[in-house]
């Protein structure tokens, strides 16, 4: 894409919730159109919209009319039909990540098998097809097993812990073993679990965040302290990972690439997003180029931002919901009166426990600063 002398470019997205609203933010300091394709026309980028395309993911026409008025197309969530992908990239629209990148990464244990293949360490895995193969994998592995649907997992929803022989009819029902595609992996007992944010262009440069640790509950990201308190040495070899695991499925754009570090200072990858991701949010404020900014112009194959920090450190500390129903958002003002608490609203009209409502980032002179604000804050929003 020329930078120069265009008429305003325009970015499509397909889905449109918080990834596509922070993108349509980052593109529209660049003057870009954004249009979004989602089922709902108030979706949180919907609100945002240049231009808005209402209609489900899966939809023909709906992906024909967005990438007919689009000059390039995005997506902010990996689990979309790549054949239909690959059916917009026939009628000659760019679409990053391709579908090629796409079909390697939405399923676990494809994507799982091109790192393996790749020589990058993974957690060890197989596929199973029957109870009895959990029952194998337990023998081999050893108890726990990590149990994961192959597709459409989020936010945890698709894994279940599996203590022992037991426990297997009960996690295989639940997961839905008898229609859906699973796969175990042994259970890795980390000290840390870090993420890096890779941005590689459609020519090759590629610019890499610093190495962040995140902290799950209940498997949902909750907070991220960047940098992580790491040494150079393991920040290097995380960061070294990352652009190969990217490298590997051919990737284009902002990549999220989650990470266990072990006892012994090995590095396993847990798994690669090929989108913006929730441990990358801190970069709107914390670093000089957004993660959001980095992936469009990665897209648009212009010239890659800094991925530095501009101060010492920053946490970022998810509002997630804790009821249904809804939206009603209470405790702005009290956490707006801390100096340096950066808020983000996504605009959902409906709340519900665990659902990412938004986030607050707040930079420091010091990780433990920055985190007793920003978690201080967080404490006073509710949805
Ligand atoms: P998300 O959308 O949050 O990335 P997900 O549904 O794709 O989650 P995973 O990333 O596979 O799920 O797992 C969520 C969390 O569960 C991980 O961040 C980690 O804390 C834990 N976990 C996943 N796999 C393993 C494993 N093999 N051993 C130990 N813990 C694991
Ligand atoms: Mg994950």
């Amino acid at each position: 894409m020329k930078i120069d002398n265009m008429s305003p470019i325009t970015i499509g997205i397909l889905g449109g919730g918080q990834l596509a609203r922070m993108t349509a933010a980052a593109g529209y300091k660049l003057g870009l159109r954004i249009a979004i394709l989602d089922p709902e026309s108030d979706s949180p980028a919907q609100q945002l919209a240049n231009i808005k395309v209402v209609a489900s993911l899966d939809d023909l026409s709906g992906l024909e009319n967005i990438a007919r008025i689009s000059d390039l197309l995005t997506l902010e969530n990996e689990f979309v039909n790549a054949p239909l992908l690959e059916h917009i990239e026939s009628m000659g629209v760019h679409i990053y990540p391709t579908s090629r990148t796409v079909s390697l990464i939405q399923d676990k244990l494809f994507q799982k098998q091109s790192l393996e293949a790749n020589g990058i360490d993974v957690p060890a895995f197989i596929e199973v097809s029957s109870q009895k193969d959990i029952l194998e994998a337990g023998r081999r592995f050893g108890w726990p097993l990590m149990l994961k649907v192959r597709r459409n997992g989020y936010d945890g929803r698709g894994n279940e812990l599996i203590n022992g022989a037991n426990e297997i009819p009960k996690s295989w029902t639940k997961l839905g073993g008898e229609t859906r595609g699973l796969m175990v992996e042994r259970f890795i007992r980390f000290k840390k679990e870090l993420a890096v944010m890779v941005a590689r262009s459609s020519n090759g440069e590629a610019v890499t965040y610093p190495v962040v640790e995140t902290v799950q509950k209940d498997h949902i990201c909750h907070i991220v302290k960047a940098p992580a308190n790491v040494s150079t040495a393991i920040s290097e070899r995380a960061g070294m990972m990352a652009r190969r695991a990217i490298e590997a499925v051919h990737g284009v754009g902002i990549f999220g690439l989650e990470m266990f570090l072990l006892d012994d200072d090995s590095i396993l990858i847990n798994e690669m997003a090929p989108r913006p991701h929730n441990s990358g949010h801190y970069t709107i404020e914390a670093c000089v180029t957004s993660q959001f900014e980095n992936h469009l112009r990665a897209i648009l194959g212009f010239p890659l931002g800094s991925a530095s920090m501009i101060l010492p450190a920053a946490v970022m500390v998810n509002l997630l919901g804790d009821r249904s129903g809804v939206s009603n958002i209470s405790g702005v003002e009290k956490a707006l009166r801390i100096p340096g608490v950066n808020l983000h609203i996504y605009g959902k009209k409906l709340t519900r426990p665990n659902r990412k409502m938004g986030h607050i980032t707040v930079l420091g002179a010091s990780v433990e600063e920055a985190l007793e604000k920003a978690v201080k804050a967080a404490s006073f929003i509710s949805f």
